[in-house]
């Protein structure tokens, strides 16, 4: 048993988001334009708030336009789907993004599916979804498409690999499969109903867990020099730091995965910064895509 590298995926999306700003800087010059992201909050959820906020300093920061659109929380789903079509109209708006949760009264799916394809930067899209699952040119969810991304930057060709991915959901586990095929990995998806979890995971030479289950993975459940991706995030009571403190913690069980696994993110600092990274390298693309410019290298 040694120790696991840490992949580092907060200077990963550093450098990334290094790269987006010069290619909005090429775009900017060649095409005299930038993207423009769209991101529409509906009510005053604080996490979305953060997230939202992030998203558009982000967004900024790259040379990109943002455009924020803040809705109360008893917005009828009649006038944000007015919105929608506004901004698809809307020629300056590359990406438009509608920060989950939606309150009750709203169907999130009805709403995802009324934004155009084309400017749909989460992938949430069911012709996004689809285009992904039939081998399209998808645009693809950020989340799984920066585990992507590490497990390339680590280990280069994936093909022949067996990836195992912990949970289906339609944000994470199910496009990471897709994605995982597409690299010709041999792909095995596991959920609830699982009937060895433990079995599946010792089989896997990349185990990507999205589980939403604090240190769920254990290190015994690791094949000796695996890559270990962990999308969860999950905030627990942290007593030793002190009362009443908490901290976050992933799927995996940090402390005895990374004794066995060959390489493991941390949480926070692997996946979690590579999701707005990621919305931002779909913003380009889509912007890339939907005028007709040349996609920079990223
Ligand atoms: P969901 O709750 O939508 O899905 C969880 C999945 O895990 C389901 O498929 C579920 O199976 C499966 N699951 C639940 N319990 C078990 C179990 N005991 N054994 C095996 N499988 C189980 O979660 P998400 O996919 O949205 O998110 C997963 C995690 O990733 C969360 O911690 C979330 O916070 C984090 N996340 C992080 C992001 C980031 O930016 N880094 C972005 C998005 C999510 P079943 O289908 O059978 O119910």
């Amino acid at each position: 048993m040694g120790t696991a590298d840490i992949i580092d995926g907060k200077a990963f999306a550093a450098g990334l988001r290094e790269r987006i700003g010069s290619a909005v800087t090429e775009l900017k010059a060649k095409y005299g334009e930038v993207p423009g992201l769209a991101v529409v909050l509906v009510g005053e959820d604080p996490a979305s708030q953060v997230y939202v906020r992030n998203k558009g300093k982000q967004t900024l920061e790259s040379g990109m336009a943002s455009f924020e659109h803040k809705l109360d929380a008893s917005t009828s789903e009649e006038s944000l789907l007015k919105l929608i079509a506004e901004l698809n109209a809307d020629r300056a708006v590359d990406g438009i993004l509608v920060q989950l949760p939606l309150p009750a009264h709203i169907d999130s799916q009805k709403v995802l599916d009324a934004i155009d394809p084309e400017k749909d930067v989460d992938g949430f899209h069911v012709v996004n979804a689809g285009r992904l699952a039939t081998g399209g040119d998808a645009l693809v969810p950020c989340t799984p498409l920066g585990c992507l991304l590490l497990l390339r930057d680590r280990l280069g060709d994936l093909s022949g690999k067996h990836a195992v991915v912990v949970g289906r959901s339609n944000i994470v586990g199910k496009p990471m499969a897709a994605l995982l095929l597409r690299e010709s990995c041999t792909v095995t998806v596991t959920h609830s109903r699982t009937a060895d979890l433990p079995g599946e995971c010792r089989r896997a030479d990349i185990l990507v867990a999205a589980v939403g289950r604090p240190e769920m993975v254990k290190g015994d459940w690791i094949k000796p020099g695996a890559t270990v991706i962990d999308v969860g995030i999950n905030r627990v009571d942290a007593p030793e730091k002190g009362d009443g403190k908490t901290k976050l913690v992933g799927d995996v069980d940090f402390a005895s995965a990374s004794k066995v696994a060959g390489a493991i993110t941390p949480v926070p600092g692997g996946v979690g910064p590579m999701t707005i990274a990621c919305l931002l390298r779909n913003t380009v693309e889509a912007a890339c895509r939907r005028r007709g410019w040349a996609m920079p290298e990223l």
